[in-house]
C-alpha cells in the first residue's frame, strides 16, 4: 500500500534525526533518483538566475555558492552507500543516472555566459576575503580548463582530442586486461611447486578447478603472480612467468598498446598546448602543491642521491645469499630478485605478519586510536545508538571538542559485505561549511575499511598492516572533522591532490610507537604487553630493501615526467625510450623483449599521468611532519595544536605549502624519511641500537645538509 502523505525525506532537507543525520533507514531508490532529477532541474534555475541578471557581475550575484543543495545532498548520500552497500537496483539506479549527471555538469560548463560572469567578477573584483578569492579562482580555472577561453574552432578541437583521449585510456586498459587473462601457466605436477605458501597453493588449485582442469593455474594477475615469483623454488618456472608477465601489449596482434603509448602522449601534451601551457606537466603540476616540473625533477634527484648506494647495498645483499645458497658462478636474473629477497628477509627478521595479531584486538585498537585523538587534540567519541545506519556492522559516533562542544558525525564501518567494496577509504555523507546566516554546519564523515571479522571463537584480530590502514583512515577523517572554513568546495579532504595523504600517511607513523602501543595493545588472552624485541625486529624490517625500492619508485616517477614534460612530439620507440630514460639508475638487468610502459595503467589510463611523484612526495611529508612530534614528544598537545589549527582545519583555502610551512616553521625536507629509513643518522648521532625503545630523535633539518623540497 502507497502511503499518499509520504514525503521524500531529501527534498524535505530536515529529517528529525540528531544532528540532521542522513535518515538511511528511512530512503529509497526511488527517493534518490526523485531528488537527484528535481536537484538538477533547481541548480539550472539557480544558473538562469545568475546569467539572467540586469545587475553587473559580483562576487555575490554570480560566485557565491547556494549552501546545503538539494542535489549535493542527494548524491552525496546515494553514491556513498553504492561503494559500501549496493543492490543489484541501485547499479541500474547509477547507470541510468550517471550519464544524466555528466551531461548536467557539462552543460554548466559550457555555459558561456556564466563564464562571462564569472570573467568579469575575476577581473574587477576588489577586497575578496582570501577564501572568497580561492572559490573565484577555482571557478574561473575550471571553465579554462574546460576550454571557455578558446576560439571556437579550439574548443572544437580541444573536444576532438578529449574524446579521443578517453577512448584510447580506455582500450589501453582493456588490451593489458586482454593479454593479463590470456594467459596461464598449467602445473599438473605438485613437486614443481615446492615453495609456496598453502594459501597460493589453495588458490591456484581453485583456479583449474573453475576452469575444470586438473591441478593448479597460475595467472599474471598480482594475487596469483605475486606469491610465485615470490617463493617458488622452480627457477624455470619464475622465469616463464616473469616473461609473460613483462611482455604483455608489445608484441605485435591486436592488444599491443606501443601506438597507443604514443597517441596518449602526444594527445596530452596538445591538450595542454592548446590551453596555453609548454608541457602536459605543466598543466597538471600548476594545480599541485608541486607547482612545476622543474621542483619534481630536484625532489626525483635529491631522493636519487640519497638512497642509490643504499639500493646498491641492497642488490648486493640480495646477489650474495643468492651465491652462498646456489654458488658463486650464480648469475642474479630480475625472476630471482623477489624470490632470494624474501629468503634474506626471512633469514633476518623471522617475522611473520600473523604473530602480531593477538595484540591487536579491535575493541582495544579503536580505544586506542580514538584515544589517541583525545591525548593529541582533546577531542572524544560518544557512540550513538539513536543515529541511523546503513547496516547494523556500522558504528556511529558524535565527537565532542575540548570544550565540550559538538564537533562532528564519525560513521565507522569496519568488516567486508558481499555488497561493499574492497579496500579502504574516507568519506563524508555531509561536508563542513558554513551558511549565509553565519551558522557552522559540521560534517558527518565515514570511514569504510574491510578489517579481519570476529569468527565464533575469536574477536576480530587485526593485523599490522591493519592497524595501520585503520590509523590511515582515521587521519582523513580529523582532516574532514575538523574543517573549520565558509565555503563546501574548499572544506576538509578538498585539497591539492599531493597534499591530500598528508593527515592520513602522518597518522600511520604512530602504528610502530611504542609508547601508543603500550596504550592499548596488549594480548587479547593474557593482557602481556607486546615485547619490546618483537616490536624492534618489525620496526628493523619495515626498512628491509628500502633503498631498491625507492629507486624502483624513483624511476616510475622519471619515466612519467620523460613522457609528459615534453614539448616536442613524441615519436620515439616506446620500448627503447623506456631503456633509455632508466640506463642511468637501472639496478636489474633488463631483457631485451620486456616493456614497462605499454602496461604503467597508472600514467597512461590513471589518474596519474605527471603525478606519479606524489606517493614519493606523501612520504616526505608525512615524515616531516611526524620528525616534529619526535623531536617534541609524539603526544605533544602544543604541537598537536598547531598542526591541527594550520592543516587540519583549513582544508583547501591556501596553497598547501604555505600552511605546511605555518604549521612546521620551516619547507619539508627529505631529512627525516631518510632517518626513518636508516639511511641516514640522525642529526644527534643517535645510531639504531642506541634509539631502541625509546623515542627516536630526529634532525630538524636546518643543517646544512638539508634538502628543501
Ligand atoms: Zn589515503
Amino acid at each position: 500500500m502507497t502511503d499518499a502523505t509520504r514525503k521524500n525525506p531529501l527534498l524535505e532537507g530536515e529529517y528529525g534525526t540528531p544532528h540532521n543525520t542522513a535518515p538511511f533507514d528511512r530512503l529509497t531508490l526511488s527517493d534518490y533518483e526523485e531528488a537527484i532529477m528535481e536537484g538538477m532541474r533547481q541548480e539550472e534555475a539557480a544558473i538562469r538566475e545568475i546569467t539572467d541578471n540586469p545587475e553587473e557581475p559580483t562576487f555575490e550575484n554570480t560566485i557565491l555558492p547556494p549552501t546545503d543543495e538539494l542535489l549535493n545532498r542527494a548524491t552525496t548520500i546515494f553514491f556513498n552507500l553504492l561503494s559500501c552497500c549496493t543492490s543489484d537496483e541501485a547499479d541500474k539506479l547509477a547507470e541510468k543516472l550517471s550519464p544524466l549527471l555528466t551531461e548536467h555538469s557539462n552543460k554548466i560548463l559550457l555555459n558561456q555566459k556564466l563564464f562571462e560572469r564569472i570573467k568579469f567578477v575575476k577581473e574587477h573584483a576588489t577586497g575578496l576575503t582570501l577564501e572568497e578569492q580561492k572559490v573565484l579562482d577555482n571557478a574561473f580555472d575550471s571553465f579554462q580548463r574546460g576550454g571557455a577561453c578558446l576560439s571556437e574552432e579550439d574548443k572544437k578541437r580541444l573536444s576532438q582530442l578529449r574524446v579521443e583521449l578517453s577512448g584510447l585510456t580506455l582500450q589501453f586498459s582493456q588490451n593489458c586486461l586482454k593479454e593479463t587473462n590470456a594467459y596461464s601457466m598449467h602445473i599438473r605436477d605438485r613437486a614443481q611447486l615446492a615453495g609456496l605458501p598453502d594459501t597460493a597453493l589453495e588458490a591456484a588449485a581453485l583456479a583449474a578447478k573453475q576452469k575444470g582442469v586438473e591441478g593448479w593455474l597460475f595467472t599474471l594477475h598480482q594475487p596469483s603472480y605475486g606469491p610465485f615469483i615470490t617463493y617458488a623454488d622452480n627457477r624455470e618456472l619464475r622465469r616463464e612467468l616473469y616473461t609473460a608477465k613483462n611482455t604483455i601489449c608489445c608484441k605485435g596482434g591486436e592488444h599491443d598498446n606501443r601506438r597507443i603509448v604514443t597517441r596518449i602522449v602526444n594527445l596530452r601534451r596538445e591538450i595542454a598546448q592548446l590551453l596555453g601551457e609548454d608541457t602536459y606537466a605543466c598543466h597538471v603540476l600548476k594545480r599541485r602543491m608541486a607547482e612545476t616540473p622543474s621542483n619534481v625533477y630536484a625532489f626525483i634527484r635529491q631522493l636519487e642521491k640519497a638512497y642509490m648506494p643504499k639500493a646498491k647495498e641492497d642488490v648486493t645483499d640480495v646477489e650474495a645469499l643468492a651465491k652462498r645458497l646456489e654458488g658463486k658462478d650464480f648469475v642474479l636474473e630480475p625472476w630471482d630478485y623477489s624470490y632470494y629477497g624474501q629468503k634474506l628477509k626471512k633469514e633476518r627478521f623471522s617475522l611473520d605478519s600473523e604473530m602480531l595479531r593477538p595484540y591487536f584486538r579491535l575493541e582495544k585498537v579503536k580505544e586506542g586510536i580514538f584515544g589517541l585523538a583525545t591525548r593529541l587534540y582533546g577531542i572524544t567519541f560518544h557512540r550513538r545508538k539513536d543515529i541511523p545506519v546503513y547496516h547494523p556492522d556500522v558504528e556511529a559516533y558524535e565527537v565532542h571538542d575540548e570544550d565540550g562542544s559538538y564537533l562532528a558525525i564519525l560513521y565507522a564501518d569496519f568488516y567486508p559485505r558481499g555488497n561493499k567494496q574492497s579496500g579502504a577509504w574516507m568519506t563524508s555523507y555531509a561536508e563542513q561549511y558554513v551558511d549565509h546566516e553565519g551558522k557552522d554546519h559540521r560534517p558527518h564523515v565515514s570511514i569504510t575499511m574491510n578489517l579481519t571479522k570476529p569468527t565464533e571463537d575469536k574477536p576480530s584480530l587485526l593485523t599490522l598492516g591493519e592497524v595501520e590502514t585503520f590509523l590511515h583512515e582515521f587521519g582523513h577523517a580529523l582532516h574532514g572533522i575538523f574543517s573549520r572554513v565558509r565555503f563546501m568546495s574548499l572544506s576538509g579532504t578538498n585539497v591539492y591532490w599531493d597534499f591530500v595523504e598528508l593527515p592520513s600517511q602522518f597518522m600511520e607513523n604512530y602504528a610502530t610507537q611504542e609508547q601508543f602501543l603500550n596504550t592499548f595493545a596488549h594480548h587479547y588472552q593474557t593482557d602481556a604487553p607486546m615485547p619490546s624485541e618483537l616490536l624492534q625486529r618489525v620496526k628493523d624490517s619495515t626498512n628491509f630493501q628500502c633503498g631498491y625500492q625507492c629507486i624502483r619508485q624513483l624511476n616510475f616517477c622519471q619515466l612519467d615526467m620523460a613522457y609528459y614534460d615534453r614539448h616536442e612530439v613524441f615519436s620515439e620507440d616506446v620500448p627503447a625510450f623506456e631503456k633509455k630514460v632508466w640506463a642511468r639508475t637501472r639496478l636489474l638487468p633488463q631483457l631485451p623483449e620486456t616493456c614497462m610502459s605499454v602496461q604503467f595503467g597508472h600514467i597512461m589510463s590513471g589518474g596519474y599521468a605527471a603525478g606519479y611523484y606524489s606517493y614519493k612526495w606523501a612520504e616526505v611529508l608525512d615524515a616531516d611532519a611526524f620528525s616534529l612530534f619526535l623531536q617534541n614528544g609524539i603526544f605533544d598537545h602544543r604541537t598537536a595544536a598547531r598542526f591541527r589549527h594550520e592543516i587540519l582545519e583549513r582544508g583547501g583555502t591556501e596553497p598547501p605549502m604555505r600552511l605546511y610551512e605555518r604549521f612546521r616553521g620551516q619547507k619539508p625536507t627529505i631529512d627525516a624519511l631518510l632517518t626513518r629509513n636508516g639511511v641516514k643518522a640522525s642529526a644527534t648521532g643517535a645510531s639504531k641500537e642506541e634509539g631502541k625503545g625509546a623515542p627516536h630523535t630526529a634532525t630538524t633539518g636546518q643543517d646544512e645538509k638539508s634538502h628543501n623540497i
